[in-house]
């Protein structure tokens, strides 16, 4: 009894433009409850004295709900509530704090600003941050704004879809029609970005499939999670990529055999190859008028030298020129060629149009064109423009070891009977069980 007087003097004090309620909803409710009960046993006539305070013990919460638009920030949309600067401060440093909250989004979150009846101060915030971050904010005692990550559970579905590139069709358009959500195909995109060229090694009749993610959150499906395995029938043959999260939490794309699936360019396409010429993005010469930049780098290669390709990809170019020689220039996706210069010769079999892999032979190093000695002159080309092949950001080629690779091998077994058996039926509910939690970016 001592307490509750306490705490009906603490309001008193405070009033209503202050801190806006004290403790949890059930406590205030048998407090005040039991008060009431005090006071109608004292006289009846104190009973209407109380009878706001009653009025607010039976009636049902107000919501007014906020969305964040464009521009918002916490400050802007709790100013126009009515918090003090202080206030303010005191729930963005809680925020922080105990919530772990980074950010707001136009379109996405939303504010709901709770209060115990119709002309109460607000006693709670609910922000909804995204769709799997709720936080709740409790007025406290003056000053303290108790802020309390809410864990949505996720529920981690796999879907299994399949296609084939019709006639005429990208596959793009191939994929929606196999229902694969956009978000995937354009994932898809980035994983076989080094193994194939969308605009020129799509076939009709090529088959593919995408194992993935799908999130829910009480049956309800919120967004779509990681790709878990993607298979296409390239023109150099079968890609399989499956999706391994090592016990460190990093996760990659392998191949069948636990091989880093991610393709990427060789800065040394000939292995140990000592650099003899840098790379220099050097303009031309105000008074001189002459280019002093060099757009390659040149590695030390005795004639004959065998030059594997720094990626695969397919051969643009297999032609002579006075500066360059004999020169091979291979396009390995939509951003990144790369091209090799002064060859004694060329490999068999590598011509304009050819598919080849990283590591083929494309032809041996020589002297011929503007060269002074026998050397490997090498280009990187990224979006049309030279870059120096030692520096150009580049995907992380990233094998497995021993240990990685066997449980590597072991998730793959599951990831194949997993597709399996959604192949055979489609309409089944599947999660796999010990898959991480991690949330896509
Ligand atoms: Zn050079």
């Amino acid at each position: 009894m001592e307490k509750a007087k306490l705490i009906i003097k603490k309001m008193a004090a405070r009033g209503l433009t202050s801190c806006k309620k004290v403790g949890n909803v059930h406590t205030l409710s048998r407090v005040i409850l039991g008060i009431a009960i005090v006071m109608v046993l004292i006289a009846v006539g104190v009973v209407c004295f109380y009878k706001p305070a009653r009025e607010a013990v039976f009636s049902s919460e107000v919501h007014t709900v906020v969305d964040v638009k464009s521009g918002d920030t916490l400050s802007k949309i709790l100013g126009e509530q009515g918090f003090s600067i202080q206030d303010i401060n005191a729930i963005s440093k809680n925020l922080k704090k105990d919530a772990d909250f980074v950010t707001l989004r136009a379109g996405r979150d939303k504010f709901d600003f709770v209060r115990e009846s119709e002309n109460a101060p607000i006693s709670k915030i609910v922000i909804e941050n995204g769709p799997w971050n709720k936080i709740e904010i409790d007025c406290g005692t003056p000053d303290t704004w108790q802020c309390q990550k809410i864990e949505i559970a996720r529920d981690t579905r796999v879907a299994y879809k399949q296609g084939e590139i019709a006639n005429g069709s990208s596959f793009y358009l191939s994929a929606m029609d196999a229902g694969i959500p956009e978000g995937i195909i354009l994932d898809v995109y980035d994983l076989l970005a080094f193994e194939m060229d969308f605009e020129r090694d799509i076939r009709a009749g090529q088959k593919f499939y995408v194992l993935y993610e799908e999130n829910f959150a009480s049956d309800k499906k919120v967004d779509n999670g990681h790709v878990l395995a993607v298979s296409f029938d390239a023109l150099r043959g079968n890609v399989q990529m499956y999706r391994y999260v090592k016990p460190d939490g990093k996760s990659g794309y392998y191949d069948a055999n636990g091989n880093g699936a991610i393709k990427s360019l060789k800065r040394t396409p000939i292995n140990n190859a000592k650099i003899t010429s840098k790379f220099s993005g050097g303009r031309k010469h105000p008074v001189l008028g002459f280019t002093r930049a060099h757009k390659g780098v040149d590695f030390r290669a005795p004639t004959g030298t065998p030059i594997p390709a720094a990626g695969s990809g397919r051969v643009i170019a297999r032609s002579f020129n006075r500066g360059h020689g004999n020169f091979v220039k291979i396009r390995h996706n939509g951003t990144f060629e790369t091209l090799y210069a002064h060859m004694s010769k060329f490999a068999k079999g590598v011509n304009v149009g050819t598919v080849v892999r990283q590591g083929q032979i494309i032809g041996y190093s020589g002297s011929t064109g503007l060269s002074t000695g026998p050397h490997l002159h090498y280009e990187v080309i990224k979006n049309g423009v030279h870059v120096n092949p030692m520096t150009v950001k580049l995907p992380a080629i990233d094998n497995l070891d021993a240990t990685n690779k066997k449980m590597f091998m072991e998730r793959k077994a599951l990831i194949d009977s997993t597709i399996k058996s959604l192949a055979d039926n489609p309409n089944q509910v599947v999660r796999l069980d010990g898959d991480e939690k991690i949330q896509k970016k």
